[in-house]
């Protein structure tokens, strides 16, 4: 997701008013011994063929960059995650009995679904808001991130995908987007996003979307078939690497985050969703 409102701008404005920002960006090490991992791993030997993953699951910044220099409002908002994703990709996990990967740390430290080195990798501006920590990164400093915290998030979902039977696992990815985008509404509750150039994802999609429709009836909620944004090699690194390249069925889900925003919602887009995947299968 990319989003971007008013109420960001207003941030933006008052970003420039701060202190300026201050970063130990020398030290080898980027995150403390009482902080977690760059992962979680739930399920690790979950009965599903599908795998779970969760690119942006986590606001959470390594306390040696002080927060980016970023308020507490703006590590809130839709830059540095995808809010609700997490919650639902864990009941996905539960239900389906699948194993599921999450990244501990915001896209902003660094961007678990690009390559390293990737323009969009260490987003030193974001919707208007300037990234104080992340101006003039070095490459040692882009190294370290990639070191602590990409390379080990891709490595365990390999990992992950190894222990499974290669002609039946699936990858599954769970995102979120903001409701509205440069000014237009997004009217998708839901979107499956995939890249069609792949036959088996593509054809994992039909049938996901038909149980979607199937599901949701004649509620008010619109599905997505490649909305808001298609599965590209370029900005889907996850998919691309852990999927497309072994060829194995890949799909992600982007979930509009107002849809989501309490445990209720949550919990029934999870059995929509939880549905969808036996329905897949
Ligand atoms: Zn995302």
């Amino acid at each position: 997701m990319n989003g971007k409102d008013n109420r960001e701008k207003n941030q933006s404005n008052a970003q420039t008013q701060q202190e300026p920002f201050k970063m130990n960006a020398r030290e080898a090490v980027l995150l403390d011994a009482n902080e977690p991992g760059a992962y979680e791993v739930i399920r690790t030997m979950g009965e599903s063929p599908i795998v779970i993953v969760c690119d942006h699951a986590s606001n959470r910044i390594p306390e040696r960059l002080n927060n980016l220099g970023l308020t507490d409002e703006q590590l809130a908002s839709h830059i540095a995650w995808d809010a609700g994703a997490a919650e639902l990709a864990r009941k996905l996990s539960a239900r389906l009995d699948a194993a599921l990967i999450l990244s501990n740390y915001s896209r902003l430290v660094i961007d678990c679904n690009r390559p390293a080195g990737h323009p969009e990798s260490i987003l030193g501006q974001s919707d208007n808001i300037v990234v104080p920590g992340n101006a003039d990164i070095d490459k040692l400093e882009a190294s370290r991130r990639s070191r602590t915290l990409l390379d080990p998030y891709q490595q365990a979902i390999a990992s992950v995908i190894s222990r499974r039977d290669r002609d039946n696992v699936r990858l599954l990815s769970i995102h979120s987007f903001t409701p509205s985008l440069h000014g237009e509404e997004r009217p998708w509750s839901i979107g499956v996003c995939y890249n069609h150039t792949e036959q088996v994802s593509s054809e994992w999609a039909k049938k996901m979307l038909t149980g979607l429709r199937t599901r949701v009836g004649a509620t008010e909620d619109k599905i997505g078939d490649n909305q808001p944004y298609e599965v590209t090699e370029d900005c889907d690194f996850t998919l691309t690497k852990q999927g497309r390249k072994p060829g194995i069925p890949n799909l992600m889900l982007e979930l509009r985050q107002d849809k989501i925003s309490d445990d209720l919602m949550v919990q029934r887009w999870c059995n929509i969703i939880a549905g969808c995947c036996e329905y897949s299968d």
